[in-house]
């Protein structure tokens, strides 16, 4: 720049060239300032007024934000994605020579907020990094700063299964080695408040280490390190809370891709992405925040232990047939604050006596947790070093007063008889205040005055105050007259002056003095901060257990029995959202058998019959199974998945650019290339993007391919009626169908699944239903009846004989499927030849001149015409 910078702007400049992808909030007096690009770009997205600095060629373009209410401005700009950089005054501008010193003491980015404020309740705030290695594969770390959660996995694949995991993952920022971050943005920067970041350094520092020597990977500590770099550099101060490295091995859970995840709409719905409406939704009945945090983290990651699964299960029926204990259990967890994220603040430094008083709360409903765990029979199982906080609580109930203010150097955090000398001090700002307060009624008797007031400003401090009617009546030498107003005399006296004095002084160290009293409580607090964040993950899995009894026992569940074997029995299922959100009792159970032989179903019928619903019920069932919850049916047996894909139709694919086709067959290519016969796999109307012929053909062979080669169990939906001939070859699949029944000429969808393959399709009923105009439904009728009623061309033989996978194409396109006959076949459209007779009136026709022909001579004409034929 050419302009010639004062001393301020040059400070200015060196610092914001180290922070170039964030804004610099340059901190001025009471403001935080931004110039240049910053300020043009923060106006526009805070909607603030655009300011300058300097005059004519050298003004600058700059805005601000005052910095008491600077938080409210963050949380906006974090939450579209950017980073800022808090840039403080770091000496006394009275003391300082020339231009104050400035340094940035902190950068805020979406993945490392500490603020609650500024954080989701019951959500984590996750940054990611990853490290790869050629062809190996990618390690990848995850921390929550607000809470100091970490953990890592590993995953094979290029650089699309490393999108998809990152996709998956909710995360809110990406650490990127050099090179990937530009691809990574490209892919995913799109997506609201989604921020990559970039760091190259990889070794774990030294005295991080401990966090992670239980993990050998190179690759997973590599990532870590990554992490912690990326973590240091913004926080510039050391983070004492992080926690243990929790390593997820890659066959340890339930995996579910990033669509599935999506698509059974497990933590937010497709549409707008909303929680309601959800999986979580139904099932959250935590009641506090941790708990919150811990069952999305189950969600994502159910488990395959059998073991750990019964473990969960056993207590969730404890707390069944304890209802009042387990109420009494929720009603003292409804008192505990967020413990995990306040101590993480607590190890920050950064805990305030508000939130210590939180921690107080909290902590003393531990007893009577307990001994509500002890009635459940679960005693013994959570809280092993509880007493311990006996002596934390009782640091707190000593010291700190019960409603203590916001700030900290104010004065009036610490109760009476804790200290000493804080005592001392504040029986002199008491015993002044009160000599003052009597002062009043003693001048007015002295002088005889009874309008006479005594008075504190800042500038003058306390003061006797007289009218200017009365002012003669005071006696001369003791007052001194300070102030004049219209009306009035101010006036002082030594004995004022003097009580006064100490008043002022007094305060003044008691607030210091508070304040040192409260870092220091602070400090001792600080070395409980690793048993609160156990005590926290304790309190949560109760929390999230309880809740699942809770919701167990509104929603009428049933626990499943996890099998041994590969069955699949479900009686009375219902789909859990689903039923929450129809009238009351009106949803239609219905069975799953996927028992013996019976891998996979076709399922036909009526579109809106229910088809979708019945099988994302099968799905979200097996989800909650895994996480240890009961699910909605009257039985279930189930058995231990290892993973479930899913292609449903879904409405994002349009956003995401690539064709809807082309999303289907991805979806489908990655269930074909990873199942196992463990896995659950539900297809809906594949083939439906692409024309009649070729859809049918790949559905045909997609399902002879994991009747063949994957053995998984399946459900497929389709509206290919001609595919339900395959259960006659196909010895493990079943027809099922949606029922609908006419009355009246309208279409009722009985939503009841029944076994064998639909008899019809209603689609011209659901048009009707949908309110297309009567003329179009009545022709659509009036084709259907025709098309129904052409001859069947010959089927092919692949019906009778078993399939052969190389013959699928043929067999597929050789038949004439019913759907396709609304295109007319070359047969009905080629011209037949005219018969003789045919031909003669043809010829007489072309000869009448219409235009000198009565209608009557036409009716004639047409009549003689029609006899001839
Ligand atoms: P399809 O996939 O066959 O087109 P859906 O599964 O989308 O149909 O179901 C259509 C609607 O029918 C759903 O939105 C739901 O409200 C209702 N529905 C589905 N199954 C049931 C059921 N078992 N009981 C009651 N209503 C149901």
């Amino acid at each position: 720049m050419a302009q010639m910078h004062t001393p301020m702007m040059k400070q200015y400049l060196q610092i914001k060239a180290k922070y170039q992808d964030a804004f610099l909030f340059f901190r001025l007096g009471d403001f935080y300032e931004m110039f240049n690009e910053d300020a043009i770009k923060a106006a526009q997205e805070l909607e603030i007024t655009l300011t300058g600095r300097g005059q004519g060629e050298d003004r600058i373009p700059m805005c601000g934000v005052p910095y008491h209410s600077a938080d409210s401005y963050i949380a906006r700009l974090i939450d579209k994605g950017y980073k800022i950089a808090i840039c403080e005054q770091v000496e006394d501008p009275k003391t300082a020579k020339g231009v104050v010193k400035r340094e940035v003491t902190k950068v805020l980015t979406p993945g490392t907020l500490m603020n609650s404020k500024l954080l989701a309740e019951k959500e984590n705030n996750y940054l990611l990094a990853f490290a790869s290695e050629g062809e190996d594969g990618w390690g990848i770390a995850r921390c929550d700063l607000s809470t100091g959660e970490s953990d890592v996995t590993l995953i094979r694949g290029g650089s699309a299964e490393l999108l998809q995991e990152i996709a998956a993952s909710g995360v809110k920022e990406a650490i990127a080695p050099a090179g990937l971050e530009e691809e990574l943005k490209a892919k995913l920067g799109e997506q609201q408040g989604f921020v990559v970041s970039y760091e190259e350094q990889e070794d774990v520092p030294k005295e991080y280490e401990r966090l992670i020597n239980h993990i050998q990977q190179p690759l997973l500590k590599r990532a870590y390190g990554r992490m912690l770099h990326y973590l240091l550099a913004t926080q510039k101060q050391s983070l004492r809370h992080l926690q243990q490295v929790v390593f997820h091995p890659a066959d340890s859970y339930l995996k579910m891709d990033v669509h599935a995840k999506r698509n059974l709409e497990l933590v937010q719905t497709l549409r707008d992405k909303k929680k309601s409406g959800s999986l979580l939704a139904v099932i959250d009945q935590t009641v506090t925040a941790m708990g919150g945090r811990l069952l999305r983290q189950w969600i994502e990651r159910p488990l395959v232990d059998r073991k750990a699964i019964a473990g969960r299960q056993a207590v969730v029926e404890a707390f069944l047939e304890h209802f009042f204990e387990r109420e009494q259990l929720r009603d003292c967890l409804r008192q505990v604050y967020d413990i995990e994220r306040l101590a993480a603040r607590i190890a920050y430094g950064s805990v305030n006596a508000r939130e210590l008083v939180q921690l107080k709360r909290s902590l003393q409903n531990i007893p009577e947790i307990e001994a509500t765990l002890e009635q459940v029979g679960l005693g013994g199982r959570w809280l092993n070093q509880s007493e311990q906080f006996a002596d934390l609580v009782s640091l707190m109930e000593q010291s700190l007063v019960d409603d203590p203010p916001l700030s900290l150097t104010e004065g009036g955090l610490i109760v009476d008889g804790y200290n000493e000398e804080l005592d001392a001090y504040r029986d002199a700002s008491r015993n002044g205040k009160q000599w003052i307060a009597e002062l009043e009624q003693s001048e007015r008797e002295a002088t005889g005055i009874r309008s006479l007031k005594v008075g504190y400003n800042r500038v003058f401090g306390y003061y006797i105050e007289v009218t200017r009617a009365n002012a003669h009546l005071l006696p001369d030498g003791r007052y001194e007259r300070k102030q004049t107003l219209t009306n009035a005399e101010r006036y002082i006296t030594p004995e004022l002056k003097e009580k006064e004095a100490l008043i002022l002084e007094a305060d003044e160290k008691l607030a210091d003095l508070e304040y040192r009293l409260f870092a220091d409580i602070r400090k001792q607090v600080e070395a409980y901060v690793a048993s609160l964040q156990k005590l926290a993950a304790d309190i949560s899995e109760m929390d999230v257990l309880a809740g699942f009894a809770s919701v167990a026992e509104q929603n009428g569940y049933t626990k499943p029995t996890i099998t041994e074997s590969r069955d699949v029995a479900i009686k009375g299922g219902r789909h859990p959202v689903v039923e929450t959100v129809i009238k009351r009792g009106s949803y239609v159970e219905n069975d799953i058998d996927l028992t013996g032989d019976r891998d996979m179903l076709l399922i036909t019928g009526p579109n809106m019959g229910g088809k979708s619903t019945y099988m994302r019920q099968l799905a979200l069932t097996v989800v909650m199974a895994q996480i240890g919850s009961y699910v909605p049916a009257a039985e279930a047996t189930l058995p231990l998945f290892d993973q479930i894909f899913t292609r449903i139709g879904a409405a994002d694919d349009l956003a995401s650019g690539q064709s809807t086709f082309m999303v289907e067959m991805l979806e489908t290519k990655d269930a074909l290339v990873k199942a196992t016969p463990h896995s659950l796999i539900l297809l809906d109307e594949i083939g439906r993007g692409t024309s009649t012929y070729d859809g049918m053909a790949l559905a045909q062979a997609i399902i002879e391919y994991i009747y063949e080669t994957i053995g998984a169990k399946t459900l497929f939906s389709t509206h290919y009626h001609e595919l339900t001939r395959l259960a006659d070859s196909l010895h493990t699949l079943r027809n099922v169908h949606v029922s609908a029944v006419e009355e009246n000429g309208t279409v009722v969808f009985l939503h009841q699944v029944i076994e064998g393959a639909a008899d019809r399709s209603y689609g011209v009923y659901v048009a009707e239903l949908a309110g297309l105009p009567k003329q179009v439904t009545t022709r659509a009728e009036a084709l259907l009846t025709e098309l129904e009623h052409l001859p069947q061309r010959p089927t092919s033989a692949s019906v009778e004989q078993p399939i052969d996978s190389a013959k699928t194409e043929t067999a597929a396109t050789a038949e004439e499927p019913q759907q396709l006959s609304l295109f007319p076949t070359d047969e009905e459209t080629k011209p037949k030849q005219p018969t003789k007779k045919e031909r003669s009136v043809l010829a007489k026709m072309a000869e009448v001149d219409v235009l000198h022909l009565t209608p009557l001579q036409a009716l004639e004409k047409i009549n003689e015409w029609q006899k001839q034929l």
